[in-house]
């Protein structure tokens, strides 16, 4: 027979999904609403006022796409991209190629712009290659889950702002744990997801639309079939569930039908965002994820283990750790998992077998949870014999933490 779901208790460090807020269940195991009724609405205008604030875009167009972040990244592109229009996507990690792949099934004319994956772009090199390509839009990542890199933007946006050059963000990784300053670094579109530093279960994309993208989505605006007075566009957007210019209207305070909104999911999501803005507050939530992340470097580095990559562009919500010599990457995964209930992440492509990368996001990224992955670690290392120095990684943390 089929039994009641009885799931284990996990310490969960990897780089999303990441522990969900107790608060954050709560709230979304309370009664299901319908999507017009009017206690429900107002929730979705609360979630755009505190959508602006948390990209720091008092003046934006913000909503949340049923899907996981991807979701709000192929909406984002496919609402801007026309069949054959070119776009920039400069390239220090996987999720840059996630970007391509969207870009490719839009239609648009890729010009990829490539590096290794140990660093970010100078912004300058991202501008002169603006400059000679002349693309209609520049899609990028902030902070690259796959190195733990987060790449400077301001110098790129004003150059966009100031050449009518849309910037599109894939923001899945820092919004929640690093300040995005939207309007400051001239991002016309920012995406993020709930599953990462907001602490809110897999399974919604925010975006936050600058003034002039929204101008240019509505202008590709196509009305549904069957919902009387037809409104046909023959610009229209190739998607119909992530049509951005129907969610704009499905989120507006006068409602066009769309999808069946997913009412407990925006419980969920309003309450992430309330801790978020306003219970714990953003600069706390920063500090706290900035102390975390000194905490668990201390530790990494006690042990004797190498971090990946360039210290002076990493972010503080992902830690690449090097492999040892000698040890089998995926061993010490399993064991973590089984002896200590602990998960950490491996990566992608050729990094895969060169680091590991310990998640420090949202509710995860807690004193407790990191002291436990430190110790668990080093257990584990030593056990399976890994040259590192022993009984000092746990200490050295809790010197930064007192
Ligand atoms: C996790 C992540 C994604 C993909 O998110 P999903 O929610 O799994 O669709 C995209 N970009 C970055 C930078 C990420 O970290």
């Amino acid at each position: 027979m089929f039994k009641e779901i009885n799931v284990p208790n996990r310490t969960i460090m990897t780089p999303g999904p990441v522990e969900a807020n107790p608060v954050v269940l709560r709230a979304m195991s309370t009664g299901t609403l319908g999507q017009f009724d009017p206690a429900f609405t107002s929730l979705m205008q609360e979630i755009k006022e505190m959508l602006r604030i948390a990209f720091n875009a008092p003046n934006n167009e913000c909503l949340a796409v049923d899907g996981t972040s991807r979701s709000g990244l192929e909406a984002a592109l496919f609402a801007m991209i026309e069949p054959g229009d070119k776009v920039l996507i400069p390239a220090y990690g996987r999720f840059a190629y996630l970007l391509a792949e969207i870009v490719e099934r839009a239609g648009g004319d890729i010009v990829l712009m490539e590096r290794d994956w140990t660093g970010t772009f100078e912004q300058a090199e991202i501008i002169e290659r603006i400059k000679a390509e002349q693309p209609k839009i520049v899609a990028m990542v902030h902070g690259e889950t796959a190195n733990g890199q987060c790449q400077q933007l301001e110098e790129v946006g004003a150059y966009c702002q100031a050449n009518g050059i849309y910037l599109v963000v894939d923001c899945v990784a820092t919004f929640g744990g690093v300040d995005i300053k939207q309007d400051e670094w001239g991002i016309d579109i920012a995406i993020a997801g709930t599953q990462k530093c907001l602490s809110v279960p897999s399974g919604m994309s925010l975006v936050s639309i600058s003034h002039r993208a929204k101008a240019f989505i509505e202008s590709r605006f196509q009305k549904e079939l069957g919902l009387g007075a037809d409104q046909r566009n023959e610009r229209f957007i190739q998607s119909n569930y992530l049509d951005l210019s129907q969610l704009m209207v499905y989120w507006s305070q006068n409602p066009i039908n769309h999808h069946t909104e997913a009412t407990n999911m925006i419980y969920g999501l309003h309450t992430g965002l309330r801790l978020f803005v306003q219970e714990e507050g953003m600069e706390k939530v920063f500090q706290r994820h900035q102390l975390n992340n000194n905490a668990l470097i201390a530790g990494i580095e006690a042990m004797g283990l190498g971090i990946y990559g360039d210290r002076e562009t990493a972010m503080p919500t992902v830690i690449p750790v090097m492999i040892p010599d000698g040890i089998e990457p995926n061993k010490v995964r399993d064991i973590l998992l089984e002896e200590f209930s602990v998960e950490i992440a491996g990566s992608f492509g050729d990094l895969n077998k060169v680091i590991w990368r310990i998640g420090n996001m949202g509710y995860s990224s807690r004193k407790q949870n990191v002291l436990h992955v430190l110790g668990a670690l080093e257990a584990t290392l030593l056990y399976l014999g890994a040259d590192i120095q022993a009984g000092k990684a746990v200490q050295a943390a809790l010197k930064v933490y007192r």
